[in-house]
């Protein structure tokens, strides 16, 4: 991971007489900024009958060519929205752009692993749409060091946010001779099986005033490192094509959360 400048307006607001998809368009371009996503070009988003969906229970689809990088994101039209039906039309779109960074090593026909990245999908989404629009956190308040008790705070906030509550994770900081590279910024040891994760975070007495490293990296390589959780049952360590994708995905998204808690403005 490498620090990065945070160079993204605040969330537009939406504007009195656009329409639903001029909303949308506006909210998608910003979201593409905050997850990295602008290399790929959105041709349309759409509204789209419930019958004209894969299942009964979406309320959005994307359909992607990789070699173009280019997708239409089609959301479910208001008229079919059902009584029991929570929808968020931002939440719909987050998730079809996240679903994006998944392009690279989707998952089939394994039902677990399969279940599992929907999960992971969901749960990112969810953090991403609730952190935008919750915190109110400036970035001029971050630029020391967190201690380790302040990332311990973090770490139950984001454990919250990414649904990650029934783990049981570690924190602890890490001399970088005790890290497997020493490049690397953070490292998890994951049981999937027991929920229990132990994570090691550089200590901030490894960090060169030439590392460009600010507080916000940190809460960032934890982000990543909890992240790990959810991809944990469809890591695939056979293949590092698709292992590098997903480490790749992993870095964006976890930038992405914790970017998006920055840029609310109010
Ligand atoms: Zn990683």
């Amino acid at each position: 991971m490498n620090s990065s400048e945070i160079a993204i307006a605040p969330r537009p607001s939406p504007t009195a007489g656009d329409t639903i998809i001029e909303d949308l368009e506006r909210e998608c371009a910003w979201w593409q900024k905050v997850l990295r996503l602008q290399d790929w070009t959105i041709t349309e988003i759409s509204m789209i009958r419930r019958w004209e969906l894969p299942n009964p229970k979406a309320k959005s689809k994307v359909d992607w060519n990789i070699q173009n990088k280019t997708a239409q994101i089609s959301i479910l039209e208001a008229i079919d929205l059902r009584e029991e039906d929570r929808f968020d039309s931002t939440f719909e779109l987050v998730k079809q752009l996240v679903w994006l960074h998944f392009s690279l090593f989707l998952v089939e026909e394994d039902t677990i692993a399969e279940i599992a990245q929907c999960q992971a999908v969901h749960s990112i989404t969810q953090g991403l749409v609730s952190t935008s629009r919750n915190s109110r956190i400036k970035v001029q308040e971050q630029s020391a060091f967190f201690t380790l008790q302040e990332l311990q705070k973090k770490c139950e906030y984001w454990q919250k946010t990414l649904r990650l509550q029934d783990w049981q994770v570690e924190l602890k900081f890490a001399r970088a001779s005790e890290l497997a590279r020493p490049t690397n910024l953070g490292q998890a040891h994951i049981n999937s099986t027991h929920k229990a994760a132990w994570i090691k975070l550089l200590d901030p007495i490894d960090q060169q005033d030439g590392d460009r490293m600010i507080a916000a990296d940190h809460e960032e390589t934890l982000v990543h490192e909890l992240l790990h959780l959810h991809f944990d049952p469809f890591m695939d360590l056979t293949n590092s094509a698709r292992n590098t994708a997903q480490e790749i995905a992993i870095e964006m998204l976890a930038h992405a959360l914790v970017v998006s808690q920055l840029l609310v403005d109010g």
